[in-house]
C-alpha cells in the first residue's frame, strides 16, 4: 500500500468527567496501531485498578513542581485539587516519527496545547446525552467516593462551557457510534494536505510517469 509520509497530529479528548472519555480513548488504541496515548504525571492517588506508568505516572507535588519547573512538562493545570501535565518528550518523539498522540486533558491543558502547537492539534469534546446518565455512569463507574462524585457532578457544568472552544464535538450516547465518529474525524485529519509532508514528492514522482 502506498505510504505517503505526514507529520504526526495531536488528537486531544476533553469532556466533564464521567462522559466517557477513557474509555472511548481505549477503544481507539486498541483498534488503531498508528495512535500513542500521552501518559501525564499527576499529584492524585491511584483508583482502584489503576496502573503507575499505564493509566498515569503517580508523582509528588515536589516531582511535579521539579518538572515543571524546569520545562519538561509541555502544559499542566490543576483540576479538583490536584496537579496534571504532559511529559513534553514522548511527545516531540512521537510527533517526528510521524505518529500520533492521544490526550485525555482538560480545557486548560488543550489551550496550552493551541498556543504552542496549534496547526498539529485536533480537539474533540465529548458530550454526555444527559445529566442523568452522566450521574449513572459516574456512580457506575464507582471508583470515587460518593463526595467525590457530587463534586464532578458540581463541575460539569463549567468544563462544559468550554465545548466552543473544540473543533469536534460529539455526543456519547451510543459508545460504537461514538467510536465510529473518532474514527472518521481521525481518518480526515491525517488526510489534509497540510500534514502530508510527502505529498510533493508524490507528486512530482507521477508526474515524471505522466
Ligand atoms: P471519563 O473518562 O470521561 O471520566 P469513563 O470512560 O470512565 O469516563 O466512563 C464513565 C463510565 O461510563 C464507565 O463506567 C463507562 O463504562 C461508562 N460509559 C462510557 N460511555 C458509555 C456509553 N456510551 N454508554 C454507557 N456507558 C458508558
Ligand atoms: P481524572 O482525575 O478523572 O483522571 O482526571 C481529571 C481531569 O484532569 C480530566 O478532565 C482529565 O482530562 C484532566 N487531565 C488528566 N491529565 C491531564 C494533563 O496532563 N493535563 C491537563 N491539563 N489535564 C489533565
Amino acid at each position: 500500500m502506498i505510504e505517503i509520509p505526514r507529520r504526526g497530529l495531536l488528537l486531544v479528548m476533553s469532556s466533564p468527567s464521567g462522559a466517557g472519555k477513557s474509555t472511548l480513548s481505549r477503544r481507539l488504541l486498541a483498534s488503531d496501531r498508528n495512535i500513542t496515548m500521552s501518559v501525564s504525571v499527576t499529584t492524585r492517588p491511584p483508583r482502584p485498578g489503576e496502573v503507575n506508568g499505564r493509566d498515569y505516572h503517580f508523582i509528588s507535588k515536589e516531582e511535579f513542581a521539579h518538572l515543571r519547573d524546569s520545562g519538561q512538562l509541555l502544559e499542566h493545570a490543576e483540576v479538583f485539587g490536584n496537579f496534571y501535565g504532559t511529559p513534553r518528550a514522548p511527545v516531540e518523539e512521537a510527533l517526528a516519527k510521524g505518529c500520533d498522540v492521544l490526550f485525555d486533558i482538560d480545557w486548560q491543558g488543550t489551550q496550552q496545547l493551541a498556543e504552542a502547537m496549534e496547526g498539529d492539534l485536533v480537539r474533540i469534546f465529548i458530550l454526555p446525552p444527559s445529566a442523568e446518565e452522566l450521574r449513572e455512569r459516574l456512580i457506575r463507574r464507582a471508583q470515587d467516593s460518593a463526595s467525590v462524585v457530587a463534586k464532578r457532578m458540581a463541575e460539569a457544568s463549567s468544563e462544559i462551557s468550554h465545548w466552543p472552544e473544540y473543533d469536534y464535538v460529539i455526543v456519547n450516547e451510543n459508545l460504537d457510534l461514538a467510536g465510529q465518529q473518532i474514527a472518521a474525524i481521525l481518518m480526515a485529519e491525517r488526510l489534509r494536505r497540510r500534514r502530508r509532508t510527502g505529498l510533493a514528492q508524490f507528486v512530482r514522482d507521477l508526474n515524471l510517469k505522466l
